[in-house]
């Protein structure tokens, strides 16, 4: 390896290597875990580099930096969440300050911004970004933060992160994208213009649903600072031990996303050709309407998609309870697939018009394609799918 190679490394092995053997101590080659709640002093006045564990952890920096690495970011914060790592963008601001968000983000973003705005925090408007004069229109009320995300959750619509970034810069708006559903590995939203990135670190980064967790990445190093000092003055920051599982999740984020996106290319091509199925939602799909911007802003399609069963809500009970590998379960990015129904689950806190608006049916399953055998997986939603064609 050349020096320019050791210095600026690639993605993956970042991803799969960063930070290890760098154990002063004992020369471990797995990054020690450091549970410690506190520091002792070097004297008098004399801090070292941590003091308290809220407001800073070995363990959790090393998995910030790994994450702002893969990201290109100047730095990261980890949290206890992704709700927390998105409330530290939105508790900062002030009342009156304008946040627009998608009219079908993800059900838990919807409910904290409304629950901000209804306390009088700041202010919300959701709108359908991939609508041009619908987000000029909104523009117009100059926001302070635009928050992205691509593809949305259920519906994998997919939208020009590069355009609405421009375009809500020139306004004077912040941008933050929720990257949850693709990782850094597919998509990095700050190469597009975006200030920050947010994650549900419980998702695809840690990968084996067994962490709750998140992380915000910023472009500018003052808004790493002033986000650490937030995570710090609120006490949102992410348990050294979830940290650590998180980074070795970490290690194997680029196999694990290459081998899931094809698992999830084959489940929308069968699904596509199935009769009991009415409608398929995956970027990778010529038809699907992202097909475009997604090929050009993503380095694939991702291990997520949602259909629509022709038979409505009877066929979504019979297909639930006969198919097969899918596990019924919210949350997603795990090495095993996971079925939900975002009207019921997810979703469901939004309440029926807000999803009728967003256009998520009764009849929508939303899938979480994980590692198993491809030929197993298809095998195990046929059964569901004779099931509720019968
Ligand atoms: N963002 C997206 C897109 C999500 O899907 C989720 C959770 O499902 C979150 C944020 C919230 O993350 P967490 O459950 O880790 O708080």
């Amino acid at each position: 390896m050349n020096d320019v190679d050791r210095r600026d490394p690639r993605p993956q092995t970042i991803s799969a290597a960063y930070g290890v053997a760098t154990d002063a101590g004992f020369g471990a080659v797995a990054p020690p875990i450091y549970l410690s709640s506190t520091y002792e002093f070097a004297g008098y006045d004399q801090p070292r580099r941590y003091d308290y564990g809220r407001g800073g952890n070995p363990t959790r920096d090393l998995l910030g930096e790994a994450l702002a690495k893969l990201e290109g970011g100047a730095g990261a914060v980890i949290t206890a969440s992704g709700m927390a790592a998105l409330d530290l963008l939105v508790g900062r601001r002030r009342p009156g300050d304008l946040i627009l968000a998608p009219h079908d983000c993800y059900g838990g973003t919807m409910r904290l911004l409304k629950a901000r705005a209804d306390r009088g925090h700041c202010s919300v408007r959701f709108v359908d970004q991939a609508d041009e004069a619908a987000f000029g229109a909104a523009l117009a009320d100059v926001p302070a933060l635009v928050l992205i995300e691509t593809p949305s959750n259920p519906l994998m619509r997919v939208v020009d992160i590069e355009a609405l970034a421009a375009r809500a810069r020139k306004a004077g708006a912040e941008v933050a994208v929720d990257n949850t559903f693709l990782s850094p590995a597919i998509q990095r939203p700050i190469a597009l213009g975006a200030d920050y990135v947010i994650h549900s670190t419980t998702k695809y980064l840690n990968g084996h649903s067994d962490v709750i967790g998140g992380a915000i990445v910023a472009a500018d190093p003052a808004a790493v600072e002033e986000l650490r000092q937030w995570a710090n003055v609120v006490g949102s920051a992410g348990a050294p031990f979830d940290a650590w599982l998180t980074l070795r999740g970490l290690r194997s984020l680029f196999p694990r996303m290459e081998r899931q996106q094809i698992n999830a290319m084959a489940v929308a091509n069968h699904l596509q050709r199935h009769p009991a199925v009415a409608n398929v939602y995956y970027p990778g799909l010529a038809s699907h309407p992202g097909h475009l911007i997604a090929s050009r802003q993503q380095r694939g399609f991702g291990a997520m998609l949602s259909f629509e069963l022709a038979g409505g809500v009877p066929a979504v009970r019979q297909f639930i309870d006969a198919v097969e590998f899918f596990t019924l379960a919210e949350s997603l990015g795990g090495v095993e697939s996971l079925v939900a129904h975002p009207a019921t689950m997810t979703h469901a806190d939004m309440g029926e018009e807000a999803r009728a608006v967003a256009g998520i049916s009764d009849s929508l399953l939303r899938l979480s394609v994980g590692l198993e055998a491809e030929q197993d997986l298809i095998a195990g939603l046929n059964k569901g799918l004779a099931a509720c064609s019968a």
